[in-house]
């Protein structure tokens, strides 16, 4: 049973039955059968669909995000812009993505030529998080559909209402059955699908853990896998920075979603002549900061994603404070209902300590004070992650040390780092490997055919 909990009153909205073997062997073999199709459909039906898909997006986007908000906790406004981008993200790869699969020429010299000519895979299973519960699944649907490949969503546990109008809002469009199906399952599944030959390759976003059970699937049978996990993101101020927008910023990139996205600024790295007028601007954008209802108006933030959740956040800041770390404010749990928690400031966090390197997904910040460039760029590499980063100087010198040097998939100059659907997003070291969006992501699962003329 998959139980969805709305975390903003601990209630139980739903309880969604787990599939029986036979309804999982019996969507693997939909599967299998539609992809023969599909993959001989012309590339302009498929992106036709996407845009039928957009469309339907946005007639359900109350819908969807009140569902998401319910689920999840997320405010109800950065719910609707989520099913926007959604929309944004289908009819990106519906305009341009048949431009991605022209055929590509090789020159062989000698008057001989070879063709690359995109092919698809075949059924791809996706992995996929609570946190932004469209937006995560439609970075793979859409290239996925693009690609003539069909998708399977094995989505977070807690967020199968989504999951299902998600599908639902793919059947509606006019897909084939059987081009994208929700699987209705706990993790433990996951490892037999891996395993399934008909399917040909699989992306996880999440967690490390979950990372390294799918790698090591995807491993053992030699199958393509995309892994977008966690991040731990410097944001980095130097001292020609436009220090209210930085802060301002600085703000928003922390508790955007109460603090639960990969690519939240979660480590503030200061340079020390300009700490204490960013801190004066920080530490008020943050004490501002108001959680509350998802559906007011007024809420910066819902509760976080689950009770659960909450305690995870609230351990890691009791750890910190045991090792040193100094909690400036906030880090509080709010009293009465729901898995509310106040948006805090941690100082003062022993660089040498295990915790500085971990990845805190709610709305605490870490602060760092440093010395120079080179202090800045060894403090936001000295953790395992690279996923992204935001660099705050209007020197042009320092921007490319930033941008050469600073170990992650994405750098964000004098702004706060978002997906787009035309970018290429992704990180290195242990936040993963491969890329969405852009050609880059819709190529990851394909087949670049070389034909030799
Ligand atoms: P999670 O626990 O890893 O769950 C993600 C998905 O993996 C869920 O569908 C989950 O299913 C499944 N899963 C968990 N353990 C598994 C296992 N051993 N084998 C197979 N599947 C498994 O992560 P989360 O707590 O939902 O999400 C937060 C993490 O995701 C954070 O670290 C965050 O930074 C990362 N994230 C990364 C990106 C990115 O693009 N790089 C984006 C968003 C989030 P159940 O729900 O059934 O357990």
């Amino acid at each position: 049973m998959l139980n969805s909990i709305n975390p903003a009153t601990g209630e139980t909205i739903a309880t969604h039955e787990e599939l029986t073997a036979a309804e999982i062997e019996a969507k693997l073999a939909r599967a299998a059968e539609t992809f023969d199709a599909w993959r001989t459909t012309p590339v302009a039906g498929r992106a036709a669909l996407l845009e039928r898909i957009a469309e339907a997006f946005e007639a359900g986007k109350d819908r969807l995000a009140r569902m998401a908000s319910e689920e999840m906790g997320k405010t109800f406004k950065s719910a609707i812009a989520e099913v926007e981008k959604c929309a944004a993200g289908f009819r990106h790869y519906a305009q341009e993505g048949p431009a991605m699969l022209a055929v590509r020429r090789f020159d062989l010299g000698g008057g001989k030529a070879a063709e690359g000519h995109w092919l698809p895979l075949g059924p791809v299973l996706a992995v996929m998080p609570w946190n932004f519960p469209y937006w995560q699944v439609v970075r793979f649907a859409a290239p996925t559909i693009l690609a003539g490949n069909v998708g399977l969503l094995k989505h977070a546990s807690s967020v199968q209402g989504c999951a299902a109008l998600i599908e639902e809002m793919i059947v509606a469009a006019g897909a084939p059955a059987g081009l994208f199906q929700n699987l209705a399952i706990t993790s433990s599944k996951v490892e037999a699908l891996i395993d399934d030959p008909r399917i040909a390759a699989v992306t996880l976003t999440g967690s490390e853990g979950a990372g390294m059970a799918v790698a090591e699937a995807a491993g053992r049978n030699l199958k393509k896998v995309v892994l977008e996990l966690g991040g731990s993101d410097p944001f980095i101020v130097m001292p020609s920075a436009d220090l209210d927008l930085a802060a301002r910023t600085a703000v928003a990139a922390r508790i955007q979603n109460t603090g639960q996205s990969c690519i939240c600024a979660k480590r503030m790295i200061v340079h020390a002549d300009i700490y204490d007028a960013f801190m004066e601007r920080f530490a008020a954008g943050m004490k501002a900061v108001k959680a509350g209802d998802p559906f007011a108006e007024d809420s910066d933030m819902g509760p976080l994603s689950s009770e659960a959740q909450r305690r995870t956040v609230l351990d890691q800041l009791d750890m910190a404070k045991a090792k040193g770390a100094r909690l400036l404010f906030g880090g509080e749990a709010l009293p009465g209902k729901g898995a509310y928690m106040s948006a805090g400031v941690l100082v003062d966090v022993p660089l040498d300590d295990a915790f500085a390197h971990e990845e805190i997904f709610g709305p605490v910040a870490m602060v760092f004070k440093v010395a120079d460039l080179d202090a800045a760029i060894a403090c936001a590499n000295d953790v395992p992650f690279g996923l992204g980063s935001s660099i705050w100087t209007t020197d042009r010198a320092e921007q490319d040390r930033f941008v050469r040097d600073i170990e992650a998939g994405m750098v964000a100059v004098n702004q706060m780092l978002a997906s787009a659907p035309p970018a290429p997003f992704g990180g290195v070291k242990r936040s993963g490997h491969g890329r969405e969006l852009s050609a880059h992501g819709l190529h990851e699962f394909m087949n670049l055919k070389t034909v030799m003329l």
